[in-house]
């Protein structure tokens, strides 16, 4: 059996999660999970998979459930429910799938506690990658890639981190904008940023993939989890999004991972591996698919994904604070606040104001994460910040 410990148990790929801890639950017992403030849902998934312990961050959602919850299960709200979940002890594997660089404690946290640790949180690998993968070392730790880009990756290695590559090839979907000239860009709507083609996500996630930030994200993400340059990576747009990733050995044979576009996969490989277990995905049919289209990525239509890159080359704080200024653009763009093209125009100017300097602990992470989210909320707090 083996024993999960979930952060993040009401977002996307948490309630995926949880969806193949109950397709095997033989082989699966979630033994904590935490989630931030979506208390119904979250109810219903200790009701279900009776943990041992429970955390819900926000005070008041937890209040709401805390009358209906189950004796016998360890319930609590607030500030250290990320904490206690990524220090749970009775589990194997510390499953992190919150949303963004707050995700970066627990991942130290299960590092420092020797669990085995899969990361769905990229924020967390793009602003503090030198910092977790040297931890990881230390404590002779694995990271397990979530991502679908990197679990394909993994697979082409055949779960062999120290195996040697020419290339790793990352492909993207194009996101909701694809088929959309730089013209029409201009007045996209939130709505119209959500519609994404071929994966159903949560809302930053999906954001990021209509301006390509994700893409530029994950390929900071490969370079801290394969360890290599930005020069033995390469991202490709493949529309299909069927080939979710390849890599090219020495003697220039590409092996790539092919199956429909589901987290289901990489989810339970995240859990298995080295194993495989069945899943609900059916066979991928090579004849129905009549076509796979490559194009490479224009970066003057997506100006997100070559800040991310222009970010990895200066190192040190630099991709935090990009990150940093990048969740509080997309927030923003949520809101209402600001334009989809002005989401690159905020972060380029948060990253204008801030210096290059190494970093040496958490503390300097954090430091630069605040002070880039603050700038980015006071910029757009200016009247026609774009001009300013
Ligand atoms: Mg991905």
């Amino acid at each position: 059996m083996i024993k999960i410990s979930l952060l993040g148990s009401t977002g996307s790929i948490g309630v995926q999660v949880l969806n193949v801890v109950r397709r095997h639950s033989d082989k699966f017992k979630v033994t904590a999970i935490a989630a931030n403030k979506n208390s119904r849902i979250f109810l219903s998934q200790i009701k279900e998979f009776m943990p041992d312990y429970a955390g819900l961050y926000d005070k008041t959602s937890a209040e709401e459930i805390e009358k209906e919850i189950p004796s016998g299960i360890s319930f609590e709200k607030g500030e250290n429910v990320l904490n206690a979940a990524s220090l749970f002890d009775d589990a194997d594997i510390i499953f992190v799938a919150v949303s963004g660089f707050v995700g970066i404690n627990a991942v130290i946290n299960a590092i420092k506690n020797k669990k085995r640790v899969a990361i769905a949180t990229k924020e967390v690998l793009v602003a503090g990658g030198s910092l977790v993968t040297q931890l990881a070392k230390e404590y002779n730790v694995d990271l397990i890639p979530v991502d679908s880009e990197h679990s394909a990756i993994f697979q082409a290695l055949d779960f062999d981190y120290n195996k040697s590559f020419k290339k790793l090839i990352i492909t993207a979907s194009g996101g909701a904008f694809r088929d959309y000239s730089s013209d029409m860009l201009k007045n996209v709507t939130v709505k119209d940023a959500l519609k994404h083609p071929n994966w159903n996500m949560g809302r930053k996630i999906t954001v990021d993939s209509a301006t390509l930030m994700n893409k530029g994200l994950e390929v900071i993400e490969a370079m801290w989890l394969y360890n290599c340059g930005l020069e033995k990576i390469e991202a490709v747009i493949h529309p299909e999004s069927v080939i979710h990733s390849m890599v090219e050995f020495a003697d220039s044979s590409v092996i790539a991972q092919i199956s429909y576009p589901t987290m289901e996969i990489p989810i339970q490989l995240a859990l298995t591996y080295p194993q495989r277990l069945e899943t609900s995905v059916p066979s991928f049919n090579f004849s129905l698919q009549k076509s796979m289209n490559f194009y490479d990525i224009d970066v003057k239509k997506y100006p997100c994904y070559k800040i991310a890159l222009d970010a990895a080359k200066l190192g040190g704080n630099i991709p935090c604070a990009m990150n940093a200024a990048n969740e509080v653009a997309v927030d923003m763009f949520l809101q209402e606040k600001i334009k989809y093209l002005e989401i690159p125009v905020l972060i380029e100017k948060v990253l204008d104001k801030i210096e290059v300097t190494a970093v040496k602990n958490l503390q300097d992470l954090i430091e630069t994460d605040l002070m880039a989210r603050r700038l980015a909320k006071e910029l757009v707090s200016m009247e026609n910040y774009a001009n300013y």
